[in-house]
């Protein structure tokens, strides 16, 4: 075997850790001293999950433009490369003379045991890998139940996690990078088109977010000044930027969990209400949720987590689903949801649980479908987050809403659209129509319509399922199942 060699250069892998504050691996690999090689590599490997859905994509170009020009600022050079990481890393570490490679968990078992096999590789060589925790706060593996199992149970699970949680302070912004003397040739981040051009799709994105580590901190600057105090209610409401819309920014790494989890307790320090911040705290608690269930059940993409819903009969409804990709549904707070998925590449919260009801329950369309459709379209997509959060609607997952317990997406858009501001700004179609119809336009009366100018039909679709009829198949199917399960 190779020995390590004194000189020898500290290749960092950037991953989905697209940061320099706060970052374990970069951390580590400059406190060695060696010179550095930045790489981040580009693999489109679907069945892995590391090849991004379309509107994914369009954030990983600029999270990588702003890593870059971070980075040169600090005298380095990220170098990107494109191809299979089990082969170029170690080629890399023969070429360049590496004598040690450091990268952070990506917290996916597909992903970790593939690293594995790297880091098995890199050793048979000669050149030593470290893998780091980053990704989440919690060590899923030293999380568990009394007797030894995981946890199913979200609030068991949380209670559990914040009795020992005490985050170490997050590692500073590296100030200078010293650079390997030969760095391999990568390519210009333009020419692996990342973002649509003709049509470009995504123009509505530019003005709404700023991707990279200076607009993560900016963001959570603001919800901190602005929402956080009134987060307890005020996340419900799609109308109000209520919420810290930073879900990107952590899917990308471009903010630690843990910066954010210190920030929040800056403020607890400074006066923010306890509730409040516990409240918002919860909710990073449930995206640590989800991958300590991907962690300890591997198959949550694809499988039922309770498997009672094996027996379920989800209708292959091509036209419902193509409706509702659409926005074209008919249920207004439904529509509204996915407009602002195609316009801004995100959609709020509560709007999600209800989208994803809609189509699991009134349309009993598979939530694998759905799933899929939105790591497709989200800016955020995350394997964890969303298969977990897709699963708990579907009434399948751990801890999930129980199956019987069915939005209704009418009464939903009048409790958290009182003024139906956030319909009329996604479907303008129903701008002109009076409140007490703007979540149910199909009840209005026809001369109420016609002076709204709305033609349900033409301009509107009517819905493509009864509300009510909807929810009663649904709840016979989730009786047949429980009868064969
Ligand atoms: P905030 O309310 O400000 O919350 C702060 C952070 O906590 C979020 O950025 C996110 O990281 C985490 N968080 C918030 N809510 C949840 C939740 N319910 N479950 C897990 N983590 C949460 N979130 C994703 O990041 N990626 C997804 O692919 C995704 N798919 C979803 C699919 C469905 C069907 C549903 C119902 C929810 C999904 N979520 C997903 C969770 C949630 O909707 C988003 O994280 C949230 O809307 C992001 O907005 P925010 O950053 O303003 O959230």
């Amino acid at each position: 075997m190779a020995t390590i060699s004194a000189t020898g250069a500290a290749l960092v892998w950037f991953r989905r850790d697209l940061r320099l504050a706060d970052n374990p691996a970069l951390h580590a690999a400059i406190e060695t001293g060696r010179p550095l090689i930045l790489v981040f590599i580009d693999q489109r490997d679907r069945a892995l999950g590391t090849a991004p859905g379309e509107a994914a994509d369009w954030w990983l170009h600029g999270s990588l433009a702003s890593l870059a020009r971070d980075i040169t600022a600090a005298g380095g050079r990220l170098s990107l490369l494109r191809g299979d990481p089990a082969e170029l890393i170690p080629g890399l570490a023969r070429e360049h003379g590496i004598a040690e490679v450091f990268w952070n968990r990506s917290g996916e078992p597909g992903i970790d045991v593939r690293d594995r096999t790297i880091a098995a590789t890199l050793q048979g060589s000669g050149t030593k890998p470290h893998a780091f925790a980053g990704t989440t706060l919690i060590n899923p593996d030293a999380l568990l139940t009394g007797s030894g199992t995981p946890y199913k149970v979200f609030g068991a699970f949380w209670r559990a996690a914040l009795r020992d949680l005490a985050p170490r302070p997050s590692l500073p912004v590296p100030q200078r990078l010293p650079m390997a003397a030969t760095l391999p040739a990568g390519a210009a981040l333009e020419d692996w088109r990342l973002r649509p051009a003709n049509p470009d799709w995504a123009q509505g994105f530019h003005d709404r977010w700023q991707p990279g580590e200076a607009g993560a901190a900016q963001r959570l600057e603001r919800f901190l000044d602005d929402a956080l105090d009134d987060y307890a209610d005020g996340r419900d409401r799609p109308d109000k930027p209520g919420t810290s819309m930073l879900s990107p920014h952590l899917g990308f790494g471009e903010i630690s969990p843990r910066q954010v989890w210190h920030s929040v307790q800056a403020r607890l320090a400074a006066g923010t209400g306890f509730q409040a911040a516990e409240r918002f705290l919860a909710e990073i608690g449930w995206r640590e949720f989800a991958y300590y269930l991907l962690h300890h059940f591997d198959d949550l993409r694809t499988a039922n987590f309770n498997r009672n819903f094996d027996h379920f009969s989800w209708r292959s409804d091509a036209d419902g689903l193509a409706a509702w990709q659409a926005g074209q549904t008919g249920i207004p707070m439904v529509d509204a949801g996915v407009r602002q998925l195609w316009a801004t590449g995100w959609m709020h919260n509560r709007v999600r649980m209800v989208c994803a009801s809609f189509l699991v329950k009134h349309l009993r369309c598979d939530w694998r479908d759905g799933m899929a459709w939105f790591e497709h379209t989200l800016i955020d997509a995350d394997r964890a987050v969303n298969a977990a959060s897709w699963q708990w609607v579907a009434g399948s997952g751990a801890d999930a809403a129980p199956y019987f317990r069915i939005f209704n997406p009418v009464r939903q858009g009048e409790r958290f659209d009182p003024e139906g501001r956030y319909v009329q700004q996604w479907v303008p179609e129903l701008a002109r129509l009076p409140l007490r119809w703007i979540h149910q336009p199909w009840k209005a009366p026809a001369i109420t319509r016609q002076t709204a100018g709305l033609k349900l039909g033409a301009g509107y679709p009517f819905p493509v399922c009864d509300l009510a009829a909807g929810r009663d198949a649904a709840l016979a199917a989730y009786k047949d199942m429980k009868t064969v399960s």
